[in-house]
Order: C-alpha cells, then structure tokens, then sequence
C-alpha cells in the first residue's frame, strides 16, 4: 500500500506500445489512480486503447520487489550495490570488458538507456549491449540504415489523416496499435481513404480494410518487387526524385525484375491470384497519398531488412516521401524502441546514432571523456545468448525485460542464464518467469508512474513520461541503479548525475556535436532546458534545431539524405527464399499478440477486465489443417519444433492461412501451463538486422485426447503439478485456473479438491458415471470458491463461474444453475467478454445482432459495446459479418 500525499493530475506517456499516447493519471488518496487520455498530445489526442484505459488497474503494489535481493536473499542498497560492482569488476579482471553484457528493454526511458550504454561502451569497454528491440524492430532499423543513411522514420501519424491509401503489411494495428487503428479508421469514414492489409492470415485488421491480401508467408519482397517492376513499366516513376535525390535505380530495378517478371510469376511466388496483385498494384501505383505502415510481420523474418528495403524502394521511386500523405511509416512495438535506437542501446550502434568510424569514436570518446571506449559492434540479442551458453560471456546484466520467455529457442536461454558466473536483474516484481531464479542479484527498479524521463514513439516523438505516485518502499529509478554501479566501479565523474533532466541534457547535447547536418538525429537545442523546462517539456519532434526549434513532422520530400553523396541509396536485395518445412506434416508457426495483452503480461494480467477478452492461449488453424490433422475446435494439440514445445487449444478460423498456425507470445509458466510459445520459435535471424524470425518455425501438432476439462476459482493462488495444462486468470480477489488433462475426471477430482478451502456452506454434486463434478463454496450468498470438472469442456460454465466469482453478485437464485449436469449456455455472465470498457459479452453483442443491430454503431446503441475506448471495434465487426443477415431478418420479423 502506498501513501498518496496529494492529489493532482499528471500527464505522462502510456507504457505499453509505440503509439506513445498521451495520458493523464490522477491520483487520490485512497491509492487509487484514474487513467484519461490527454486530448492535448498529438500522438492520441486524448484517446486510448483499452490496454491504456485499464492502466489505473496494473498500479497495485502487490508481488513488488521492495529491497535488493542477493542469492535470493533480502538485502540493502549499499550491499547490493557493492556486491554488483565487485562481481562485474571481477568478470573484467578475470576474463576481460567483453566477458560482460548488457540486455535492455524497449521500455526502459531514454536517461535510463543512456546511461546503460554510456557505462558499458564507454567505461566497462564491452561493446555487448542490446536490447529486446532487437526482437521488434532491427529490421526496420537496417533498412533505414541501408536506403537513406540513418535510422530515420520520414512521416508522421498526421500522414494517417490525409492519405487516400493506407497499406498495413505485416501488422495486426487494430490490436497492436490500436489509436493509430482507430485513426486509419477515421480517415476512411471521413475522406474515403481505402485500407489494404497485407498479411498471411485474416485479423482483426483486416474487418476495416478494403483489401486483404493474404499473402504467403516470407513473400513480402516479391509483392513489392513487383509493385517496382511496375512502376517502372509503367512509366509512373518520379525521375525527378530519382534523378536528383536517389541513386542506385537500375540496379535495384533488375533485381526486381529477377524477383518478380511478370504479374504471374510474381502471383505464384506471393501466393495471391493475380487479379488480387494486380487490383492491390494499380490501387498503389494510382494514388498519390499513400502511407505504407509495416511492423513485425515485417520486421521479424529472416529477410527482414530487404523487405524493409523493397518498400522504401517504392516509395523513394515515386518520391512519395515525407509528404503530407505518403510515405513509409514503421509502427514501433514498444514505447521507447525508437529512444533506446537514438542513445545506442543496440549493439551495432554506438550512441547519438552514431557508428563505430574513428571519427565518431573519438568524438563519443572524447565526449564522454571515457577510458574504455569500444571499438566495433557486439553482439546482437540471440548471438549474446548464444554466447552465453558457450561460456564466452560470464556476466549479464538484465533490465526491464524477460529473455527466458520471449527470446526465441526459450528454453535455451533459461538454461543458458544459469552458466552465467553473474546475473544482474533490475525489475519491479517478484514474480518473474525463469529469470529472477537464476539471478545472483536483483534490483528493485521503479516501474511506469514511480520514474521520470522521456521516450520516442514511432514518428520521432519525443514525450514526457512522469512520476505521479510515490516510489514504493525502496525501489530506485534504473539511471539512478546504473549510476551508482558506475560509481562503485570507479567511475565517478562521468556517472554524477543529479537527476534524469541532466542526462537528457547530456544527449541532447551528444546529439549536436559536430553534427552539420551529417546525423540526422540531433536535438542539440534541448540540450539547453533546465530542471523546471525538463519538466513541462512538450511532445516534440527530432529533428530540432535553431532552423526547426519547435521539431520537424517530415523528412526527406526534398531530399537531404545523410549519406556520403546526400542521396537515398536504392538497394538490391536478395530473393526470398519459402520458409520452408520438412515434410507435409509440418506447419509454419507464426506468433503474435493478442488485443488486451502486453509482452509476457506482467501488467496486463493484474487487470481482471484486460483478463477477459481471451482467457486462454491458443493455436490458430485453418479449417483444412485440421481437417488432414484430425482436429476440431477446441481440442488440444501438443505443437512440437525442433526446440520446444507446448500444449494449446485449438480456434479454428478461416481467415488462417492454409500450412501456417498462430499462437499469441504473452503466457508463461507463471500465467499458463505447457504455453510458453517462444520455447518453440527457432533462432534464424535476418543477416544484416540479426532480428529473429518469429513468423516461420517449422512445428508438428499432435492431437492430444483430454479426459478431463475444467475450472477451479479460488481466493489464493495454488500451485499447480507442472504436468497440468492450464492458464491462470489473475481477477483482483483470487484467481481462475482453466484446466485440461489426459487423465480422468475422478483422478483430477482427487486432486484438485484439496485446493478448495474450508468452511462456507459447500454445494457438491458428484457423478462418478459421468465423471461430473461440480462443488461450489457459498458465504453470505456470495461464490467464495468453486470446482467444475467433467469429460466435456462447459466454456460457459468457466464464463459463469469466472464472472460470478470475481463480481461477488449473491448466487442464490442460480442454486439451480450450480449444481446443473449440463451446460449453463445462456446464462448471466456467459461468454468472452468482447468489450472490456463495458464488460459486454459476445452472446450479449449477438442478441444485439439478432435483434436488429445493424452496424457496429447500432450495436453500441443497444449494449453500449464499442462506445468507450473502440478498442473492440473491430471484434464487433467481425461478429457483424459472420452473422450477416441475422439483423435483417430480425427487421422483417412479422410483428408478434
Ligand atoms: Fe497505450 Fe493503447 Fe496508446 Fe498503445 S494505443 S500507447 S497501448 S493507449
């Protein structure tokens, strides 16, 4: 618990994804903390997600770390402190700087990542720092790096606004970026602007798009060498762009032209007809204001960067760049991607976007006055781990993030983790998967609401996030963590920070030196702020300058590359190659997120209402998968890769693309049982990005028979036998867990029983025939605990059980309900709840459905679905158009 002193708005910055929405979050004294979009900020303009809008219920101070850990151990500060600096000194003298290594997180602020990469590059001399960006957007980074020079992102969200075409390749934003979803959406309804969403599989995306083009996995570049290949034939491409700002045209056109000759070929190898490539290349071609926005669909393949590269191919030949309107915009998964991207904090980048030449490491050197600066790049995240494994690095520091669940290969990292001679954990929350187990040392760090600093979203937006609660018990900011390591390992002078307002004037002023316009990252102007300005700092833009003090939208219309010869370099990129698997009992995993949950949930599953959207992880197939498999909807399957493997319940979905699966990345062994689905994911990486390859992991299904299916509620948390297939649903006064089992209904009865706690007025009915069981524990008329286990799996008895649990309302009248051998399909409460602002449930969207709601603005009408945050917008469209025809059969009802 902690204590508010006083009660006054604060506007900060979401955590979760690179939209980087506004918020303002309020305080009261009882601990509370009410969550506003902040209609001042110009990424949201007071908007927000669902994930945004529930943020106030993720603040509880439960399962926080409140002091320093050694060898699992409470600690204090200064011992704490003491034993790091010690044990990386000691790493250093014994097996030299690069036995030491740095993992960071997208999430970290920017003061905090500046001063990570300051100590290691600068001072400790290990270039081995990266980041879980590199599991989101190195390639993205690469192809920027490669066509214009430098890590530079030319539109803005405000191109959403005023574009007539808006491609989205490789990204689910309905449920990944939800605002920027919403806005795209508003440019439809206001201007007619057409929506294509190029993706393997049909998404939530795709219910407001125009077009879908469910593409083969990997074949991106041939979709896009084509769309160049006709540029050129069609003799639309802008010569004076290229002729003035670009180089390298010919070349790139005949790689090309290899890739994709004709609409056939190209048809083929993209694996959409040819009427589809030709309607989605003509519709590009033809309309001038067009944005082509692309994430990890993208970016997480082992061609990331050339796919990266042949849309900026097509962009830079039309000139359509950094215009009101059009251009390339790469969406960032976290909300400081970009941040950490701009101070080094990947390890093939040194700081202040500068590489590793002689002349920009004298002049980080000098400017850091550092005695061990770097000489060359380290490794990048997989290979770090890797060499982990193989004993070369001996000591790591991890911050802000967990390797042990979403790296891929999983489960070799966790094991990699403990060779380690020494790991250092900085991270709010004990309970942390496969990680803080094997840490020698565990920092408490202050999370989102406890710190201050700033963060870059997705169109070079620099923002505010701040304090506004008190840091609980003795948790520290990461700078402030870094720092005093850094002194403690002698380094005194270049670690004296007095607070994070001085770091960022420090690089801001990194950013400018020497910098003539030959780095486009420079914020130099900031660099003169003090305390009370840092503090009122407005979202802005990079690049500032004197020219520019108020930041700069968009770059590049005119040109003005940063590259040796000031022009945009065309780049020739290979030929995908079909992710392939062995033989035709394989399938290609592809892995994801799903709408309410963030990374491996260690926020969102504090929240009950962002809990019930999807209860539970999942594999998704498409029909004639499971059909040649022998699987239906809702069985488990044991899905199996050369790394790892899990055990999930099947969704059948059409929109699946044939020969692939899906299964969402966030469930752990903390959340879930057998579902940690990075264990599975192989480590290809992209060659120049060293990005993993998320989308493509050869895995085989084995249907697995489940005797037993069932839920038990429960005020604590039990632990679990770790053969038990489950997921746990966290619900603010206790928790559900979700089960499956091969073994029989009486077996689990056995033991599962003994997990339900005494006293209360017990309700059992026991069927040994059937194998049904149900026991209920009523106090003052209210569920206090509940088992439900059967042959059959009853989802609306988990829905009603789940509900009634958590909302505390009396039960009384559904004694009857209770104790019912059979389903309690149509009961209160039944049903995924579909819009979490309103807890409104599907069955309760389809009656709306069914009784004449029409569009997803009649639905809103009749339940209030889709009203708030519209985050389930999309959800409700879907339900619209698989029940097209229930709402006009409704209207001619003959009148009763
Ligand atoms: Fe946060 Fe949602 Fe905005 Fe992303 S879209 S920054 S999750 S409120």
């Amino acid at each position: 618990m902690r204590i508010h002193t006083q009660a006054k708005s604060v506007k900060t910055t979401c955590p979760y994804c690179g939209v980087g929405c506004g918020v303002i979050a309020t305080p009261d004294a009882s601990g509370k903390v009410a969550i506003a979009g902040d209609p001042d900020h110009p990424a949201n303009f007071g908007q927000l997600c669902v994930k945004g809008t529930a943020l106030g219920e993720t603040l509880a101070t439960d399962g926080r770390l409140s002091v320093p850990l050694i060898n699992g151990l409470p600690s204090t500060w200064p011992r704490a402190i003491s034993q790091a600096a010690k044990a990386l000194q000691a790493t250093i003298d014994k097996h030299g700087p690069d036995s030491v290594a740095f993992y960071l997180s997208g999430q970290l602020l920017t003061e905090d990542y500046y001063v990570a990469n300051k100590l290691a590059k600068g001072f400790i001399g290990t270039p081995h720092v990266d980041t879980n960006s590199r599991l989101c957007m190195a390639s993205s980074v690469a192809g920027h790096r490669r066509v214009f020079g430098s890590d530079t992102v030319p539109n803005c969200y405000e191109d959403l606004d005023q574009a007539d075409l808006i491609v989205l390749v490789g990204s689910n934003a309905a449920w990944c970026h939800p605002i920027l979803y919403r806005r795209m959406q508003a440019a439809r309804d206001k201007r007619g602007t057409r929506i294509v969403n190029i993706d393997p599989r049909r998404t939530a995306t795709s219910e407001g798009a125009d077009m879908q083009l469910s593409i083969a996995p990997g074949m991106d570049s041939v979709l896009w060498s084509h769309v160049l290949v006709e540029i050129d034939r069609r003799g639309v491409k802008n010569n004076t762009y290229i002729n003035g700002f670009t180089s390298g045209y010919d070349a790139a056109l005949a790689r090309a032209l290899e890739i994709a000759p004709d609409a056939e070929i190209a048809a083929v190898k993209a694996g959409v007809s040819v009427e589809q490539l030709t309607k989605f290349t003509s519709l590009w071609i033809e309309t001038e204001r067009v944005v082509t926005c692309y994430s990890q669909g993208v970016n997480q393949s082992v061609q990331g960067t050339d796919k990266v590269t042949a849309i900026l191919n097509c962009h830079i030949a039309t000139g359509r760049i950094g215009k009101p309107g059009c251009g390339p915009l790469s969406l960032t998964g976290q909300p400081n991607a970009m941040g950490g991207r701009e101070v080094g904090g990947l390890a093939n980048m040194l700081a202040a976007h500068m590489g590793f030449s002689d002349a920009e490491r004298n002049l980080v050197g000098q400017f850091w006055q550092a005695p061990n600066l770097v000489t060359g790049e380290g490794l990048k995240a997989v290979q770090m781990f890797d060499a982990i494994e193989t004993g070369r690095i001996k000591a790591l520091w991890v911050m802000c993030t967990n390797p042990a669940v979403s790296l891929p290969r999983a489960d070799h990292v966790r094991a990699a983790l403990n060779k380690l001679d020494c790991l250092i954990v900085s991270e709010s929350h004990k309970d942390v998967d496969g990680l803080l187990s094997a840490a020698d040392i565990v920092f408490p760090a202050a999370p989102w609401g406890e710190k201050d600093g700033t963060v870059t979203n997705s169109e070079r937006r620099i923002s505010r996030q701040r304090r506004f609660l008190p840091t609980y018990e003795e948790a520290k900011p990461d700078w402030w963590i870094i720092c005093e390591i850094a002194k403690a390992m002698g380094f005194i002078a270049g670690f004296d920070y007095a607070g994070p307002a001085e770091i960022f004037r420090e690089h801001a002023a990194l950013s400018s030196v020497e910098n003539h316009g030959g780095r486009v990252f420079n914020i130099g102007p900031l660099s003169a702020v003090n305390d009370a300005e840092y503090e009122t700092l407005e979202p802005v833009q990079w690049p500032i300058s004197k020219a520019a003090p108020d930041g700069t939208i968009r770059l590049f219309s005119e040109g003005g590359y940063p590259t040796p010869d000031g022009r945009a370099r065309f780049a020739v990129i290979a030929a995908p190659a079909d992710p392939k698997t062995a033989d035709a009992n394989e399938l290609l995993l592809n892995t994801g997120r799903v709408r309410d949950h963030w990374h491996t949930m260690s926020r969102t599953r504090l929240s009950p209402r962002l809990n019930r959207h999807i209860l539970q992880p999942y594999l998704e197939m498409h029909p004639h998968d499971a059909a040649v498999h022998g699987i239906s909807a809702g069985d488990y399957v044991r899905v199996q890769s050369a790394h790892g493997r899990a055990v999930l319940k099947v969704r059948i979905e059409e929109g699946a693309r044939p020969g692939s699966v899906f299964a969402p990345i966030h469930w752990n062994d903390l959340t879930s049982g057998h579902a940690r689905v990075d264990a599975l994911v192989h480590a290809l990486t992209d060659p120049f990005s060293g990005q993993p390859d998320s989308k493509a992991t050869p895995v085989r299904l084995s249907p697995t028979k489940m005797r037993s299916h069932g839920v038990l509620v429960t005020p604590q948390r039990v632990e679990l036998p770790t053969w038990l297939a489950h997921t746990r649903i966290q619900l603010g006064i206790g928790e559900a867990i979700i089960f499956a089992s091969e073994r029989a209904p009486a077996e689990m009865h056995a033991l599962l029983a003994n997990f339900l706690p005494a006293g209360g007025e017990r309700l059992e009915f026991d069927d040994a025939g059937s194998g049904l069981f149900r026991c209920f524990i009523i106090s003052k008329s209210v569920l206090k605990a509940g088992l439900s286990i059967g042959a059959e799996q009853h989802e609306a008895v988990v829905d009603w059980m789940i509900d009634r649990f958590s909302s505390g309302a009396p039960v009384e009248a559904d004694r009857h309900l209770l104790l019912a051998a059979r389903n309690i399909a149509g009961a209160p409460g039944a049903g995924a709840i579909i819009c979490a602002c309103h807890g409104v449930s599907e069955p309760a969207i389809l009656s709306a459905i069914h009784a004449g709601a029409a569009s997803v603005d009649a639905v809103g009408l009749a339940c209030k679905a889709g009203t708030n945050c519209g985050s389930c917008r999309p959800d409700i469209n879907r339900l619209l158009r698989e029940n097209e025809g229930a709402a006009h059969e409704a209207a001619i009802q003959p009148a009763a």
